[in-house]
Order: structure tokens, then sequence, then C-alpha cells
């Protein structure tokens, strides 16, 4: 319930993290791969599978980043390996998944969480920083999931892709031109990719997550929730979703259970991306939402 609307009850708050609605050992025996999963959401999709009986392997680049991730997956008892790898480079991808395999055996889920973003009006944005976001984020993902893919296809095993998207891919991005930009291409590549490597028994889908603050957002992404007065009661919802939903749609969609959900865009947040106004509210441009002065200042 949102505190400034306590006449409201919004929609209720999930179970709490550590409980799982996938029965125990649903994934006993596979090897998950989380791009950037020592932060933030990753971190959470990674934990979800790990209590479901995965071996986790987290591959990103800084070592913080990958020791967080290594002690969130053995505070819950699970199997880890933490591996350096940088998505936009196919050497280092193979690499990781070189040393996943070595491990654990031939991972046979990938999450392609890893994204980079930063608020900025595309007016200012430099060419640097577009082609920075779009490499990691769209480039970085597809990368990722060709390495994937031909493993299994030379191998003759199935396998299961969950890309993490963001609503702005359909709805645009102000202020995110990059990102919404790249996401909408991560979109799009799944729904090629579940059709091409469908018959190889590849499933591919993308999960959405919708507003999930976190302590390891970035200050510039933290700069921009801190301009929004109240989280919960800007929400459909009346409140912010929480980390281990995202987790719990992740392992559902990679579980036995949705062996036939493929191609498939799931959204969870709580409706806030259909949200619409009965009036228009005043257009407020980036630059101001952003606290800038007018362009070229
Ligand atoms: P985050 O905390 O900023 O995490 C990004 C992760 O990506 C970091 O762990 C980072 O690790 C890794 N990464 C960045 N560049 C990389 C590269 N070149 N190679 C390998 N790893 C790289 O992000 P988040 O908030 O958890 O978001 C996770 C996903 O959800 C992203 O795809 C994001 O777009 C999406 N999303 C989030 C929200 C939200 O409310 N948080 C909303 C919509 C969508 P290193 O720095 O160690 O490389």
């Amino acid at each position: 319930m949102s505190a400034e609307r306590p006449d409201l009850p919004g929609i209720p708050a999930p179970p709490p993290v550590g409980e799982t609605a996938l029965r125990p050992g649903t994934f006993d025996g596979v090897c998950v791969v989380v791009t950037g999963g020592g932060t933030g959401l990753g971190k959470a999709i990674a934990a979800e599978f790990a209590r479901l009986g995965a071996s986790i392997v987290i591959a990103s680049r800084k070592e913080e980043h990958l020791d967080a991730g290594r002690h969130a997956i053995e505070a819950i008892g699970a199997p880890v390996l933490a591996v350096s790898c940088d998505i936009r480079d196919a050497d280092s991808v193979a690499a990781m998944f070189d040393a996943a395999t070595e491990q654990f055996g031939m991972p046979g889920v990938l999450v392609n969480n890893a994204a980079a973003n930063f608020p900025v009006p595309a007016e200012d944005m430099s060419p640097n920083a577009w082609r920075t976001v779009i490499d990691i984020t769209l480039n970085g993902t597809f990368i990722c999931a060709r390495e994937f893919g031909r493993r299994h296809l030379e191998a003759g095993t199935p396998g299961s892709i969950v890309n993490i998207g963001a609503t702005f891919a359909w709805t645009g991005g102000p202020g995110f031109a990059h990102s919404s930009a790249a996401k909408a291409g991560v979109v799009n590549l799944t729904e090629t990719l579940a059709v091409e490597w469908g018959p190889y028994g590849i499933q591919v889908n993308c999960l959405v997550p919708g507003l999930m603050p976190h302590e390891d957002m970035t200050d510039d992404i933290r700069g921009s929730l801190d301009r929004t007065h109240d989280k919960d009661v800007c929400q459909p919802a009346l409140r912010v979703g929480q980390r281990q939903e995202l987790g719990w749609a992740a392992t559902f969609l990679a579980s036995p259970y949705g062996r036939f959900i493929s191609g498939h865009t799931l959204v969870v947040d709580g409706a806030n991306w259909q949200r619409r106004s009965l009036t228009n509210p005043p257009v407020v441009t980036v630059r101001d939402q952003m606290g800038l002065g007018p362009f070229g200042s």
C-alpha cells in the first residue's frame, strides 16, 4: 500500500525472498549462465535459479561484481563460478563458456541480463555514448546468444535463453535513446532466434522488468529515480517491483513447465507501461526533467 494513497490497496506485496514457485530441484544438474549476475536484477535472477538447484556462472567485467555474485550464490549453498568476461568480445564470451563447461558441463540456460544505460538528452548524446550502449546491450546479447546457440546446435542438445529487455523497447524512451533502441533490437532478436533455433530445441524468450530499484543502481540511474517524488504512487500497482518477482518469472520461462513458450516477451511491471492519463498532463522536456539548462549553455 502506498503511503500517499492509504485509501487504495494496490497490488499486494509478493511472498518474501527465499520462497520458490517451482518445485525444489527443478534445475538440479543444470548450469545457468547469468551475464551481469553480480549486481542488481541479474544477481536476484541468479539467486532464484540457485535456490532451485542450478549451478551458476556469473559473467561480468569487474572483480567486485564477480565477488558479490559469488558470495550471494555461496550463501544459498549452490555451486558457483564467477568468470571475468566482456560480452562485447566474442573471444572473451567463448572463453567464459569454455570455463563454465569445464566446471559444470554445458550451460543449459543463458540469461542475457548485462546491459548499460544512463540518461542523456538525444541532442547531447555523443556518438561514443550511443555506440557503447548499443555494443553492450544489443551486440553483447547477440554474441552471447550466438555462442550458446552454436554450442547446442553442434552438440544436438536443447537449451533456453532468457534475454532481459525493457518496456521502452516499444514505447520509445525519452532520455534513453541509445538504450531503448538497443532493447528494441533485443526484443526483435528474441523473436528471430526463437524461430531459427526452435527446430534445434532452443527456446528464446525475453523478460522485461518494470521499475525494480536496487542498491547497485548506478548514480546516473539513481539520480533519475530521485527526481521522481514517490516511486510507489507513480505505479498503477501502487508499489514498485521486488527483485524476486523477476527471478521467479525467469526460472519459470527456462523451466520444463515453460517449454512451449518461445519467442515471447513477458513483462513484469504491474501494468506500468500501459499507463495513460484520462487527461493529458503537461509536456516536460527531457532537459527540464534532468534539471539541465538550455541546449548549448
Ligand atoms: P545493473 O545493476 O546496472 O547491472 C548491469 C550489469 O551488467 C552489471 O553487473 C555489469 O557488470 C554488467 N555489464 C555491463 N557491461 C558489461 C560488459 N561489457 N560485459 C559483461 N557484463 C557487463 O543493471 P540492473 O538494474 O540490475 O538491470 C539488469 C537488466 O534489467 C538490464 O538488462 C537492464 O536494462 C534491465 N532493466 C532494469 C530495470 C530496473 O528497474 N533496474 C528496468 C528495466 C530493465 P560489470 O560492470 O562487472 O561488467
